[in-house]
């Protein structure tokens, strides 16, 4: 889709914190993280939300978040994963095209989703070179 911005994201047009790709899935560290290592993988096919998604491109973008989930739990150490999908403006969907957002979640970190104030998280090109080793 030519106006989506993660369709721009998927195709190099707006850059982004890459810390995996495949044939069928996209992830990138999120702009503005909940926590450190917060990455949204997407579907590189573009639906604006989960209804909509053909169900073969669900089943391709699954083992991707499982991955990546993997992946910033062993680089990482985090004690947890939240894996959180919004769908619709009333749920708290910002941009039309599906993602889901994994959310590292640390011992002793305080309860609740809001953007964090950690420098650490913030700072995009550290996490990243810790994700990607
Ligand atoms: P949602 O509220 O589920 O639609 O989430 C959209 C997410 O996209 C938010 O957490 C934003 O911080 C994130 N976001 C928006 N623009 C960008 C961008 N250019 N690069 C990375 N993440 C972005
Ligand atoms: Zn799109």
């Amino acid at each position: 889709m030519d106006d989506c911005l993660f369709c721009k994201i998927i195709r190099g047009e707006i850059p982004s914190y890459r810390v995996f790709e495949d044939a069928h899935a996209f992830a990138f560290l999120d702009i503005n993280p909940f926590g450190l290592g917060h990455t949204l993988v997407v579907p590189k096919f573009h639906a604006e939300q989960l209804f909509f998604l053909p169900p073969e491109e669900l089943a391709g973008v699954m083992p991707a978040v499982q991955r990546v989930a993997t992946l910033l739990r062993n680089r990482l150490g985090c004690e947890g994963m939240a894996l959180m999908q919004l769908n619709g403006e009333v749920a708290g969907q910002t941009v039309g095209h599906v993602h889901f957002h994994l959310i590292p979640r640390f011992a002793g970190q305080p309860a609740g989703w809001a953007p964090c104030t950690d420098p650490a998280a913030k700072d995009l090109a550290a996490v990243q070179r810790r994700i990607l080793g």
